[in-house]
């Protein structure tokens, strides 16, 4: 279902008059928890000020160790709502647990299904049962073809709105977090109708070179750009080395708007 095969034009996907996929660029971004509602307030703000359409925070975090941060959960969940309604923002959030979407349909405008997750497959089915659009995130180390299975789990299901998003997967190059594999732009532009993103914060892990990447990720055909935004990195609670501030995030959103590539 997911195939060119089965649909030759663009899945474009609406919300609330957003659009994702087809001739127009998308950003989505935000910190990488929901730490507080002013953490969340000042991201928003900058967001509505930049004219970025959709908000991203975790509630519920897969961390890779327990004694790290867990995220929020439904309060999370519940600031999400409640900051991009202040700001007329989309809400995006990952879940982790197929019991927690129907509640999460109460609060998003989209769930997000990390690496960790993506053949999850009691986690795909219920999405797939979902009314709310899935942002599917590549595995960490899944093939082409798995990303695509995993989302043919949830169109399957009955739910055909999926993002794909590419966001780096495992390799031996210690310099980048994770090796953002460029070619899987164009690869799953032919091979699926869906839209495609690429968060090149967790692709990179580092915040130096994200203008380089999202502007290749343009040039390739990705539909849209994700971006990990702190009003103070320092301090964040997850993924502080790479989240970018208000300032960095306002100067590289322009950049790429500017750059010619972003439709
Ligand atoms: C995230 O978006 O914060 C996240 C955990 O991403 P990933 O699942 O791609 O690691
Ligand atoms: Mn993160």
């Amino acid at each position: 279902l997911v195939s060119r095969k089965k649909q030759a034009e663009d899945t474009v996907i609406e919300i609330k008059g957003v659009q994702i996929g087809g001739n127009r660029s998308f950003m989505v971004a935000g910190p990488c928890s929901v730490e507080s509602r002013e953490q969340l307030r000042e991201v928003g703000r900058a967001l509505k000020e930049e004219g970025v359409p959709m908000l991203r925070g975790g509630a519920f975090k897969p961390r890779t160790s327990p004694y790290d941060f867990q995220g929020l959960g439904v309060k999370g969940l519940k600031l999400m709502r409640e900051v991009a309604d202040e700001f007329g923002l989309l809400a995006v959030s990952e879940i982790v647990d197929p019991a927690t979407i129907g509640i999460a349909a109460d609060y998003l405008d989209v769930i997000q299904i990390g690496a960790r997750n993506m053949q999850n497959f009691e986690l795909l089915k219920a999405a797939g049962e979902s009314k709310v659009p899935v942002l599917l995130k590549r595995g960490l180390a899944a093939t082409m073809e798995e990303w695509l299975h995993a989302a043919e789990y949830v169109v399957s299901r009955g739910n055909t709105q999926v993002i794909l998003v590419e966001r780096g997967i495992r390799s031996y190059e210690k310099w980048t977090r994770n090796t953002l594999d460029i070619s899987a732009v164009p690869l799953i532009k032919q091979e699926s109708h869906l839209p495609v993103l690429v968060d090149v914060s967790h692709a990179t892990g580092r915040k130096d070179i994200l203008l380089p990447c999202a502007k290749a990720a343009l040039a390739a055909g990705a539909d849209g750009v994700m971006v990990e935004v702190h009003p103070n990195p320092p301090t964040a609670l997850s993924d502080a080395d790479q989240q970018i501030d208000i300032p960095q995030f306002r100067k590289l959103y322009r950049e790429i708007r500017d750059s010619g590539l972003f439709k």
